[in-house]
């Protein structure tokens, strides 16, 4: 086993399987992807630390934990398509592709969608599709989704998110009345006009900014 290979399996078995994921697709992606590829250089080092980090711009890379719960919560499976808003580094999209079929990721900040592009083509990920724009409308032209997990916090839940689920889709995503703090919500679409609230914890993440987000 090589250093980093070794730092990811210890990274999985404490700050994860610990606090209580146990979703295998989820534990056996997070021992597989290198995360020291998706961080700065320059922060490498602390790739498997147990905290996000920046990843300039003032946004930043999740905490591998939050990465886990969401994608565990969104209970992704092998041979679906997924969609995610907020590629940030690249990493979770990777996380996902190692179990979907097919992972579409919408990242509005044009630099660090490209950075997101390179991370991910480096990596070998080539079942990812990074699109640069707002994420808040979705991608229709690729609906239905079984799972969308969105990475930013909301003010509410974008209608155009909803029904791009197809039907026993999940979506995944924080919402919050304030910019700050939000609760995880899981959102799933049970027939073709009905859809299941429920709300999981309480998370901390960056706004989503776009039309159907924050201004
Ligand atoms: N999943 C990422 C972390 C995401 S941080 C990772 O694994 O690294 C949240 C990201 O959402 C930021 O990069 C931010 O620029 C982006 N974002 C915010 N609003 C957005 C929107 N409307 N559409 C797409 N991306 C958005």
């Amino acid at each position: 086993m090589t250093d980093a290979q070794a730092e990811r399996h210890r990274m999985v078995d404490e700050q994860i399987a610990g606090r209580g994921v146990r979703d295998l697709h989820v534990l056996e992606a997070m021992r597989k992807v290198p995360r020291e590829a998706f961080v700065r250089p320059d922060l490498a080092e602390s790739a498997y630390d147990d905290n996000p980090l920046p990843i300039g711009y003032g946004q930043t890379i999740s905490q591998p934990y939050i990465v886990a719960r969401m994608i565990e919560a969104a209970k992704i499976r092998p041979g679906e398509r997924v969609l995610e808003i907020g590629a940030g580094s690249g990493y979770a999209a990777a996380v996902m592709a190692e179990i979907a079929d097919q992972v579409h990721t919408i990242e509005r900040h044009a630099a660090l969608g490209r950075t997101a592009r390179e991370h991910l083509q480096k990596a070998g990920y080539s079942n990812v599709d990074l699109h640069i724009g707002d994420g808040s409308l979705g991608r229709p032209e690729a609906a239905p989704f079984d799972a969308i997990l969105v990475a930013a916090g909301a003010p509410s839940v974008p209608l155009a998110l909803k029904e791009q689920l197809a039907e026993g889709g999940r979506l995944i995503i924080p919402v919050g009345a304030t910019e700050l703090t939000q609760v995880l919500m899981r959102v799933t679409r049970t027939a073709p006009t009905d859809w299941r609230e429920e709300r999981l914890e309480s998370v901390r993440f960056v706004p989503l900014i776009g039309a159907q987000g924050w201004s």
